[in-house]
């Protein structure tokens, strides 16, 4: 697994594609696919001075140097997890009048807390577990289905590669349930740190600031490749900002307008309530971090949580602070500077909110025929095991 899950294994993959494009044999050639996390593009930017776009494009012309096909973005696949987020917690809200299981919602795009979730907590948290697919997995869907299908190819025709902020997105993708048995091939194959981009940048003998540019490919026509946007609501993807303000409207009919957060024992142990008169209030929190999500479990196991979704992320501050991104080097910026310059980075695009991105509705209607739809589910959905089905061949770094 380790090996399936480093630079290796991509130099491997288009080594092969070179050597059978100067032999002529065109048809065993993958098509290398890299998809590229929000917070490794600002980890990038902020080592190399540069801003977010141009930190994407130069990114974009390395990895297209190399003999990569096709580079997108993943905020792009962020935004069916937020909107599956939305509806899911909607419908959980409605079914929790009769299932006691269904609230909190507890977010489910970090591997990290997933894993510890699943080892050490049994199947007792798991049905609180939103099971909504993370964005890493949705861009797996994206690229082995919808594209495969774009491009008239199989889905193992397509060599898929993320770039992440953190080494538990390769656990992640290795999950028996993001591998396809009637293709034998995984949703992402290959998944590689921000700080191993960085190694083959410096094996490359290439300084990301001197390359040139190309624009980055979008999986559906719609947006500029000269935009890049985020989402509201912090480095690890802004789920509760989203979840609150879509089920506020849906349950209350009401807009939210911005939402106050009350920071309790710590910056990452922050909650959110939206009151509306003669309804019960709607709590909401964030808990990064591993003491605050202890502190998270032991209420929902003793059925005293008091919310009724918390956004968990293993990392302290979240995903810019993940443990694959790029250290400073030792001089005087201290990896607090540097997480600070990444959050900024992080920050500097505008945002867009999930259902108003150009390319989103489209496809839930033309690849996934509609949000209900049995292959929406596939899609976009997974499910949680016990302990036993889940690789440990990597360690969850806490
Ligand atoms: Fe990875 Fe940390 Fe983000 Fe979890 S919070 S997905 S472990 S970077």
């Amino acid at each position: 697994l380790i090996t399936q899950q480093s630079q290796e294994e991509l130099y491997k993959v288009l080594k092969e594609n070179l050597r059978l494009q100067e032999t002529g044999d065109e048809n065993g050639q993958k098509v290398v696919v890299v998809s590229v996390s929000p917070q490794s593009r600002a980890s990038l930017s902020a080592k190399y001075n540069l801003s977010v776009l141009d930190a994407a494009h130069k990114l974009t012309w390395f990895l297209k140097k190399l003999g990569v096909h096709y580079v997108f973005d993943t905020t792009f696949s962020r935004n069916f997890s937020l909107l599956e987020s939305c509806r899911e917690f909607v419908q959980r809200y409605k079914d929790s009048e009769t299932d006691k299981t269904a609230l909190p919602m507890l977010a489910s795009a970090c591997p990290g807390w997933i894993c510890y979730a699943e080892k050490t907590h049994g199947t007792y948290i798991l049905p609180y577990i939103s099971t909504t697919k993370s964005p890493q997995q949705v861009m797996g869907s994206l690229v082995k289905d919808y594209l495969a299908g774009q491009l008239g190819v199989k889905p193992n025709a397509i060599f898929h590669v993320t770039i992440m902020p953190c080494y538990d997105k390769k656990l992640e993708a290795s999950r028996s349930d993001f591998y396809d048995d009637l293709y034998s091939t995984r949703d992402v194959d290959c998944v590689i740190t921000t700080g191993e981009v960085d190694q083959m940048l410096i094996k490359e003998g290439l300084n990301l600031a001197e390359v040139e540019s190309l624009d980055l490919d979008m999986i559906v026509p719609g947006m500029s490749p000269h935009d890049l946007i985020n989402h509201d609501g912090g480095g690890s993807g802004g789920y509760l900002e989203h979840v609150m303000k879509y089920s506020v409207a849906q349950i209350f009919g009401q807009e939210c307008g911005q939402l106050k957060y009350k920071t309790l024992r710590n910056q990452d142990l922050q909650e959110v309530t939206i009151e509306v008169e003669g309804r019960p209030p709607l709590k909401m929190a964030i808990a990064y971090g591993f003491r605050n999500i202890q502190n998270i479990v032991q209420k929902v196991k003793r059925g005293k949580c008091p919310y009724h979704f918390v956004e968990i992320m293993a990392c302290p501050t979240g995903c810019n602070n993940g443990g694959g991104q790029i250290k400073p080097d030792s001089g005087e910026e201290t990896m607090k500077d540097r997480l600070q310059h990444v959050t900024e980075l992080y920050n500097s695009l505008s945002t867009l909110t999930p259902d108003c991105v150009p390319g989103i509705e489209q496809l839930y209607t033309n690849w996934l025929g509609g949000a209900d739809s049995d292959k929406a589910k596939q899609m976009l959905h997974t499910a949680y095991h016990g302990v036993e089905k889940i690789s440990s061949a990597l360690t969850i770094t806490w």
